[in-house]
């Protein structure tokens, strides 16, 4: 008799299913498939929801009725869950007496400016023939501010530059009868050495500053020698880009770029162990994972950031899975190198420098996988519901699941390595000529790199972060039309909503979004591009080493990319083209030819099942 049956894999992010009829021959006739995000923490009784739904909806896609269900045949989910953790390494710092850097959105005039500071109130007693760069408190107005420049400029005084508290650059700038470079928004005007040499550029608009943001400039005009010019490299470095900035030379002017002591990673392998120093970065740390793996376990430095960072890891996959701290086990790392915009300590005006910051992903191995309590909440859920007679049945692993389904793909054959791009894992699987299955799971995948989106971009949103990884990026350069990133314009019936009116958008499917943030289309798409490549190539080739028989890539005939991520728009071509040169064939799955990279593993079970039924 035929049995009526579907197939569901529950997912970190996604539960997938699939309804087919299985014949006494073992034939299988697939009815429907549908998809839902995945209810609580993977291999907890919380997916009842979530499976429960794919299941009716793939029922009531095909036209069949609930009572009819014989089997329902889960996943062993692999009971492996990722956790994530960032940590900055690098930290500048401004001391009291120190040279600043500042970048408001509008400055007045244009040009570099060198001066002695002096206070708005003393200008009027400043010697004829000196050069100043005037600070103007909060409380003078704009035309005040100006009137007092101008009389000074007039008895002599050469005043070459200006620093604002209020949002009023231009607005002074425009009553000067000699133009000056002006910085404003400098919040602590009264923090500002009086009577030290200072320095004040301002770029054209579109351009960024080239003296104050090159140390042999900074040299130049401050007089510095070569351990000085050192010392303030961290400044220039932290102006780049921008368009205007003040710079001040303070007698013991400390400008730091230091290193955080972010403390060592224990990596514990089968064999070997390794210690690590996180500030070393991601490549010391992905050097040291290959050179211990595979890892049984990793501990952190305690009382070291890292060591909080690991054991944050730890403690929160134990909470989410009800598990003893003493059983969790870490079984894959990344690290990867990231920088994170934060608010220089000590600055005048809340000044921003990319810090250096490593992320974190890291496997979690706990001691069992709770399946059975799943499948027992399933079953009588089902039944409450109308599939009187339904019996769930735990079976397959799930990368062999994944790797059957992937061999309905048109075009694949054996030796096939299926590579599994999720939310929180990249998982591998080789299937060889003989029927051998082995298989690696991996940290980090599409979460990290929406991760690394909103901390390089400083989003602060995760959703908006997964719109700007998931979508092309263009810009309304008019009212009717937009360019694309490639280069190509598209018009517009329709005038575009104001709101994304010269901004960058993110061109969705269905919508345009405006991305409320200062950076250009062109930084936008760096980072976007560079965190796929930091995550997913990165990941793509260790996986692939691991599973290729004698670590040869060039065993390897067919990659067959699967998952949410396999349905991005670049990442598939930026991996076919990392493993290109191994002569490897590289795409994206087709499952059963119809489902593009989703449900191969509620496919696998289905096609497993109907083996096991005829024979
Ligand atoms: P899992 O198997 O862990 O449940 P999935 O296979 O559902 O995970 O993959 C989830 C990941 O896929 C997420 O990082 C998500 O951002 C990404 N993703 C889902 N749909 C798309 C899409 N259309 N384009 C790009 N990425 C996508
Ligand atoms: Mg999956």
């Amino acid at each position: 008799m035929a049995v009526l049956c579907v197939g569901v894999d529950i997912g970190n992010s996604t539960t997938e299913a699939s309804a087919a009829t299985v014949s006494d021959d073992g034939g299988v006739d697939y009815l429907g498939s549908a998809l839902t995000p995945t209810t609580g923490v993977k291999g907890t009784v919380g997916n009842v929801d979530g499976v429960v739904a794919a299941v009716t909806n793939s029922l009531a896609g095909a036209g069949v009725a609930l009572a009819d269900l014989d089997v329902i045949l889960l996943n062993e989910a692999t009971p492996v869950i990722s956790g994530l953790a960032m940590e900055t390494i690098t930290e500048t710092i401004i001391t009291e007496s120190t040279m600043i850097g500042h970048d408001p959105r509008t400055p007045g005039g244009r040009g570099l400016g060198i001066g002695v500071v002096v206070a708005f109130g003393d200008l009027g007693q400043v010697d004829a023939g000196t050069a100043v760069i005037v600070a103007v408190p909060a409380g003078v107005d704009f035309d005040a501010a100006a009137a007092a420049m101008n009389a000074a400029r007039t008895r002599g005084v050469a005043v070459e530059g200006a620093i604002l508290c209020h949002d009023d650059a231009v607005l002074v700038v425009n009553r000067l009868e000699v133009k000056i470079p002006v910085v404003d928004e400098v919040s602590r005007i009264d923090a500002i050495p009086v009577g030290m040499r200072a320095a004040v550029e301002v770029a054209a608009p579109g351009q960024s500053i080239r003296t104050l943001s090159n140390a042999y400039g900074l040299a130049t005009i401050f007089e510095l020698d070569a351990a000085e010019t050192k010392l303030v490299a961290p400044v220039a470095r932290a102006l780049t880009g921008n368009r205007s900035a003040v710079v001040i030379r303070t007698p013991s002017g400390d400008v730091g770029d230091r290193v955080i002591p972010a403390g060592s990673l224990v990596l514990t392998g089968e064999r070997r162990r390794a210690t690590v120093d996180v500030s070393g970065g991601a490549a010391d740390i992905m050097a040291a994972v290959e050179r211990v793996g595979p890892l049984t376990d990793v501990t952190g430095e305690a009382g070291t950031n890292t060591g909080g960072m690991i054991s944050g890891v730890r403690q929160s996959m134990a909470d989410l899975c009800g598990h003893d701290l003493g059983d969790v086990r870490i079984g894959d790392l990344l690290g990867v190198d990231t920088f994170v915009p934060q608010e220089v300590r000590g600055g005048l005006a809340g000044e921003v420098a990319l810090e250096n910051a490593v992320a974190l992903a890291a496997m979690v191995r706990t001691r069992e996988s709770g399946m059975q309590a799943v499948a027992d909440a399933v079953r009588e859920r089902l039944r409450a519901v109308g599939a009187t007679h339904v019996d769930v049945v735990v079976g397959g692993v799930e990368a062999e699941m994944a790797v059957l389904g992937a061999l309905t793909t048109p075009g694949t054959d054996r030796p096939l390595v299926v590579l599994d791009l999720g939310g929180g894992s990249t998982d591998a699987a080789l299937l060889t000529a003989g029927d051998a299955v082995g298989t690696v799971h991996l940290a980090g995948a599409g979460d990290l790199v929406t991760k690394l989106i909103d901390a390089e971009l400083g989003t602060q949103n995760l959703e908006l972060a997964e719109e700007i990884k998931r979508h092309p990026l263009a810009k309304a350069e008019s009212f009717f039309h937009v360019r694309l990133e490639n280069g190509t314009v598209q018009f517009f019936e329709k005038p575009l909503p104001p709101p994304s009116f010269g901004r960058v958008l993110t061109l969705g499917e269905h919508a345009m979004s405006p991305i409320p943030t200062r950076h250009s289309l062109d930084r936008i798409r760096t980072v976007r591009r560079s965190a796929k490549d930091r995550v997913f190539v990165v990941n793509a080739l260790r996986a692939l080493a691991r599973v290729a028989p004698d670590g040869d890539l060039r065993r390897i005939g067919f990659v067959v990319l699967l998952g949410g991520c396999a349905l991005d728009f670049e990442i598939p071509q930026m991996i076919a083209d990392a493993v290109a040169p191994h002569g490897i064939v590289c795409g994206t799955g087709n499952v059963r030819g119809t489902e593009g990279p989703r449900n191969a593993v509620a496919t696998g079970l289905v096609a497993s099942f109907a083996r096991r039924h005829a024979s």
